[in-house]
């Protein structure tokens, strides 16, 4: 992908307002780590319906140590690998025990210690709660960035790229409108070739044409 293609992408992505959509909710920090440990390889949606319902019960950290892990794991049932992950909620609230030393938790560092908090998951903590912005990658932007034809070496320098180089004001808000514009226009089946606006520079429209 040339710099001038690259340049009609980010101004579609940045510019496009279906593609922003409203931050999830959250109560506090204790109920967006347990939305992280619930969300490795489930839909969003669902996570966080299964994260509000475990605040439902467990408000805080203090009672969740407390819960039966039976129940912790009928209650995330629905979701993928519920076992592993019900397991990984009762190893955080076994490590950090309070809400103060939860508080705490608030560097890169301190959340890569938690049980199921990966660097993708850390990065999205820091993005929802200061200022510090990251590129997020999900299954989503990689798709829509390999049917594009980005080479690895682009979509490896994207992450270090800084929001002027890559033509944003807010490279966070950016890679969240990439993963939207994948989930509901580039989808994994059918994606909308004919109605979309990039087909132009991209390969993979190209040759469905
Ligand atoms: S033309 Fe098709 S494959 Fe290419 S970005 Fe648009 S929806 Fe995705």
């Amino acid at each position: 992908m040339d710099k001038s293609s690259f340049f009609t992408f980010s101004k579609y992505i940045s510019s496009n307002p279906k593609l922003k959509v409203a931050d999830l909710v959250f109560f506090d920090n204790f109920h967006l780590i347990v939305f992280l440990i619930l969300s490795p390889r489930a839909r969003e949606d669902t996570a966080y319906r299964l994260s509000k319902q475990i605040l439902n019960n467990y408000p805080i950290i203090e009672l969740l140590a407390k819960a039966d892990f039976n129940i912790i794991k009928e209650i995330i049932r629905p979701i993928g690998f519920y076992n592993v992950k019900a397991k990984r909620l009762v190893s955080f609230c076994t490590m950090i025990k309070s809400t103060i030393k939860l508080n705490s938790i608030n560097t890169y560092e301190s959340l890569m210690e938690i049980p199921g908090v990966g660097e993708k998951a850390a990065k999205k903590f820091l993005t929802l709660t200061s200022d510090v912005q990251f590129f997020l990658f999900d299954s989503h932007v990689i798709r829509v960035f390999s049917r594009l034809g980005f080479s690895n070496e682009l979509i490896k320098s994207i992450e270090s790229m800084k929001a002027k180089d890559l033509h944003v004001k807010n490279i966070t808000d950016f890679s969240n409108q990439i993963s939207n514009f994948g989930k509901h226009v580039c989808t994994s089946k059918n994606p909308q070739c004919f109605n979309c606006e990039l087909l132009r520079i991209c390969q993979f429209g190209f040759i469905e044409r």
